[in-house]
C-alpha cells in the first residue's frame, strides 16, 4: 500500500492539478508523491523569531516580520515598472518591491491589511528593502503541520512566475504529509534501525519538512543522510562482490627475466618505498587468480609511469600483452618515447596508436597485435576501437583516469574473452570519502611520497600590472638555464576570445624574448597534430626556452628542466586544474616556481582558490579544499563514473563520517547475507531497485 501511494502521480495531490504537475515535473523532476516527499528543503528558518523593522539592516539573512500595509502603488514604465508597498509595524517603515506579477500582488497588498512577510533584506540607494518577499495572511496560516522551523525549498524563476514559491511547495508538502504520515513503510531493515538508533522513516520525513524541534530536525537529517549514503554504498559493495565472485583473472604466476633485467640494469634510480609498496600490491592482485581492478592515486610527479612500466613487464614475463592509454596525443606520444628509452635493449616491441596514426601504419600495428609480436601498445582512446584486436591482452593501464568515463573503462573488458587486469592511474587527488564512492568498486593504491630531492614549488600570485616584473624574473631563470611554461585558459564557450588572449600573449612574449637569444614555442588544441608535435619537441629538447600553450599540457607532460609555470588568468581555472598545471614543474632538482597571474578584482571563491594554491603543495589538501568550495558535483567529470542516483540531502565533502559509517554497515550486512535474502533484508532489494532501476545493467560493467 505504501509504494502505491508513493508512486501516485503528483497531479492527484489535492490543489495541484495537471498544469502545476507539469511545471513541477519539468522544473524540478517531481513526478510522484514520493518525489515530492524527497524534495527536501535546503534550509530551515526559525519562525519564532520576528524582527522589528527598526532592527532590520541590509546584511541580515532571511527574516520575517509582521506589519500593516501603509500604502502601495505601481510606478515607472517598461522595464522599470514596479510595485512598491510600504509596511509598518510601529517601530518603523520598510519598503517591499515587486517587478513581476504586479497586478496580482497589487490586489493583495491593500493598505490597512496585515501580513506576515518573509524575505531577504537588500540595500538599494542606501535604503533597505525586501524584493519579492513572500506574504502571508496571519489569520489564514495553515495550522495543521505548524512548526517553529520554516522549511525553504529551491524553486526556479519559471516556478516563481507561476506562483509556485517555496511557501507554496511547503503547503503541498503539508497536504501530502497529512495523507501519508504514519502510513509509510520503513525503508531500512529493522535490525539496522535498532542498531544505529536512527529515527523511523515516518518521523524523519515529517521532521525534515516540518521540524517539531531543532533536535528532531537534526535526527531527521541524520537518518535521511545515512539512508542515502547507505544505499549508495550498498550498491557499490554489491557490484564489487558480483565482479570478484564471477570474474576469473588471468594469472601472472611469476616475475621473470624482463622484470628482473629491468630492475637490476635499467632502472635509472632507486624506487621510492611507496612505488615498491604499490608494485607489491599489483603483484599480489595479478598473481591471485582474481581480476585486478585497481586505482593508483599519486600526486603529480610521484612516478606513476614507472609503476606502469614495471607492471607491463610482469605481464610480458607471463606472455601477455599490455595497453597503456592516455587522454591526449601529446601524452601518449610522450609515454611512447619514454618507454622506448627506458626499455631499450630489452626484447620487447612497443607500438603507438593515436587518432593520427595513418592507415598503413595501423594495419601493421593491428597485424602485430594479433600475432602477438607487439608486447606493448601505447595510445589514446583509439586503443579501444572495435578494430583493435590483441592476441591476449593481459593488462590495461589507463593514465589520468578522470578524463575517461566508466563506459570507456568497460570497453577494455571486451577486448578479451578473459577480462584483462585493469590499472587506473590518476593524479587528481581525490579525498578518501570520494574515492570510496566514485571508485568504490576499485581497490585503491596510493603513492604518497615524491622521489627524493624534490623541492616544493614556490607559488606566488601576481596581479596583471606586474608583468614587467614577471618578464624580469623569467629572464633570470632562463639565464640559469631553466625553461618556462606560460599557460592560457581555454573555455569552450568563448573560444574566439580565448585564442585571442593566447595569441596576444604569444606576441608580447615573443617581443619581450626575441630571437636569436630566445626561442618561444607555441602549442594549442587547434593546431595540426604535427605542428603540435613540433612545438612540443622544441620545448622537450630544450631548444625553446618558453612554451606558450593552452591546457593541452595539463596532464602528464614531463620536462624536468622546466622550472617556472606561469598561469595566465589563473582565477578562471579550477583548483585541481591549477594543481595539475603546477605539477608540470618541480620535477628536477632545481627550485621551481608557479606564478598565478590574476586581475586585481577577484570573486571570493577565486580568491580562496588562489590562496589555497599559494598556501599548500599537498594535492590531498587541495582536493579537500576544492570539495568544500564546490562540492564534489563537478570534480573534473569524476562523477559520471560511479553514481547511479543523485544525492538529495547528503554532501560527500561534509558528511564523510556518515559516509564511512554507512559503508561499514553496508559491508557488515552483505557479509552476513550476501544475496540479501533474509526477511529483514528484503527491504534492501526493494529500495535498491527503486533508487536505481538500471542496477542489473550496472553490475555487468565494472
Ligand atoms: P606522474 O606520477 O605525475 O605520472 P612521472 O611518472 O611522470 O610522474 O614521474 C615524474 C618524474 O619523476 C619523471 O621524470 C620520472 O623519471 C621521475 N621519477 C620517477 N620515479 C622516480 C624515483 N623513484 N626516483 C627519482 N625520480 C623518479
Ligand atoms: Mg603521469
Amino acid at each position: 500500500m505504501q509504494s502505491d501511494i508513493l508512486d501516485k502521480d503528483i497531479k492527484f495531490l489535492p490543489g495541484i492539478g495537471p498544469r502545476r504537475a507539469e511545471l513541477l515535473n519539468s522544473e524540478l523532476g517531481i513526478r510522484t508523491f514520493g518525489d515530492l516527499l524527497s524534495y527536501y528543503p535546503y534550509k530551515h528558518v526559525d519562525r519564532t523569531r520576528f524582527y522589528k523593522i527598526s532592527q532590520i539592516t541590509g546584511d541580515l539573512p532571511y527574516i520575517q516580520l509582521e506589519g500593516t500595509i501603509v500604502h502601495s502603488g505601481i510606478t515607472g514604465a517598461g522595464r522599470n515598472k514596479r510595485l512598491t508597498a510600504v509596511i509598518s509595524d510601529g517601530t518603523g517603515q520598510l519598503e517591499l518591491v515587486w517587478f513581476k506579477g504586479l497586478r496580482w500582488v497589487n490586489d493583495l497588498v491593500r493598505p490597512g491589511k496585515k501580513f506576515l512577510v518573509y524575505g531577504k533584506p537588500t540595500t538599494f540607494n542606501n535604503k533597505v528593502n525586501l524584493v519579492h518577499p513572500e506574504m502571508e495572511d496571519p489569520d489564514k496560516q495553515e495550522k495543521q503541520m505548524r512548526s517553529a522551523l520554516q522549511s525553504f525549498y529551491n524553486t526556479s524563476e519559471k516556478l516563481k512566475n507561476n506562483f509556485i514559491t517555496s511557501r507554496v511547495i511547503s503547503k503541498m508538502q503539508n497536504r501530502l504529509m497529512g495523507l501519508v504520515y504514519g502510513k509509510l513503510e520503513e525503508t531500512l531493515p529493522e535490525k539496522l534501525l535498532a542498531k544505529t538508533r536512527l529515527m523511523s522513516i515516518n518521523e524523519a520525513l515529517l521532521n525534515i519538512h516540518f521540524p517539531q524541534s531543532v533536535e528532531k530536525l537534526k535526527k531527521a537529517e541524520a537518518r535521511l543522510k545515512f539512508e542515502e549514503l547507505f544505499y549508495l554504498q550498498l550498491n557499490i559493495v554489491r557490484q564489487k562482490a558480483a565482479r570478484t565472485g564471477k570474474v576469473r583473472g588471468l594469472p601472472f604466476a611469476r616475475v621473470g627475466d624482463l622484470f628482473n633485467r629491468f630492475y637490476h640494469n635499467h632502472l635509472p634510480f632507486e624506487l621510492t618505498s611507496a612505488q615498491k609498496r604499490v608494485l607489491k600490491e599489483i603483484r599480489r592482485d595479478t598473481g591471485s587468480g582474481k581480476q585486478m581492478n585497481r586505482l593508483l592515486q599519486g600526486d603529480v610527479g610521484s612516478g606513476k609511469t614507472l609503476v606502469a612500466v614495471m607492471s607491463m613487464l610482469i605481464a610480458a614475463d607471463n606472455g601477455y600483452q599490455s595497453a597503456l592509454m592516455a587522454p591526449t596525443e601529446i601524452l601518449a606520444s610522450q609515454h611512447f618515447t619514454t618507454l622506448q628509452k627506458i626499455l631499450e635493449g630489452l626484447p620487447l616491441q612497443i607500438g603507438l596508436l593515436t587518432g593520427s596514426t595513418v592507415k598503413k601504419e595501423r594495419k601493421i600495428l593491428n597485424d602485430k597485435l594479433l600475432s602477438g609480436e607487439l608486447n606493448i601498445l601505447v595510445g589514446t582512446h583509439a586503443l579501444i576501437e572495435e578494430t583493435v584486436r590483441f592476441r591476449e591482452l593481459g593488462l590495461a593501464i589507463i593514465d589520468e583516469q578522470h578524463r575517461f568515463g566508466v563506459a570507456q573503462r568497460a570497453r577494455i573488458w571486451k577486448k578479451n574473452i578473459h577480462p584483462p587486469h585493469v590499472l587506473v592511474m590518476t593524479a587528481t587527488p581525490i579525498p578518501r570519502t570520494l574515492a570510496m564512492t566514485v571508485y568504490g568498486d576499485l581497490d585503491v593504491s596510493v603513492i604518497d611520497e615524491l622521489p627524493p630531492g624534490r623541492k616544493p614549488v614556490i607559488t606566488a600570485n601576481y596581479f596583471d600590472n606586474r608583468r614587467e616584473r614577471l618578464f624580469g624574473f623569467i629572464r633570470k631563470q632562463i639565464a640559469l638555464g631553466r625553461q618556462i611554461y606560460v599557460v592560457y585558459p581555454l573555455i569552450k564557450e568563448s573560444e574566439k576570445m580565448d585564442y585571442k588572449d593566447l595569441e596576444d600573449g604569444y606576441e608580447s612574449i615573443s617581443r619581450a624574448f626575441p630571437p636569436p637569444d630566445y626561442v618561444v614555442a607555441i602549442v594549442h588544441g587547434r593546431m595540426k597534430s604535427e605542428d603540435k608535435e613540433t612545438g612540443m619537441q622544441q620545448f622537450v629538447t630544450g631548444r625553446a626556452q618558453i612554451l606558450v600553450s593552452t591546457t593541452v599540457i595539463e596532464v602528464g607532460v614531463d620536462v624536468p628542466n622546466a622550472s617556472v609555470m606561469v598561469i595566465e588568468s589563473a582565477e578562471r581555472f579550477g583548483l585541481s586544474q591549477l594543481h595539475q598545471l603546477r605539477g608540470r614543474v618541480g620535477r628536477g632538482a632545481d627550485q621551481s616556481y608557479c606564478i598565478l597571474m590574476t586581475s586585481h578584482k577577484l570573486s571570493n571563491e577565486a580568491r580562496q582558490r588562489i590562496k589555497t594554491m599559494v598556501d599548500t603543495n599537498d594535492g590531498f589538501e587541495i582536493a579537500e579544499a576544492d570539495m568544500k568550495l564546490r562540492g564534489p558535483g563537478d570534480m573534473e567529470g569524476t562523477m559520471q563514473s560511479g553514481f547511479p542516483f543523485d544525492l538529495k540531502i547528503s554532501h560527500l565533502g561534509r558528511d564523510s563520517r556518515i559516509l564511512e559509517y554507512a559503508r561499514e554497515q553496508a559491508f557488515i550486512i552483505t557479509e552476513d547475507d550476501p544475496m540479501l535474502e533474509k526477511p529483514d533484508n528484503k527491504v534492501l532489494i526493494r529500495q535498491l531497485r527503486r533508487l536505481n532501476p538500471e542496477m542489473e545493467e550496472w553490475s555487468r560493467i565494472s
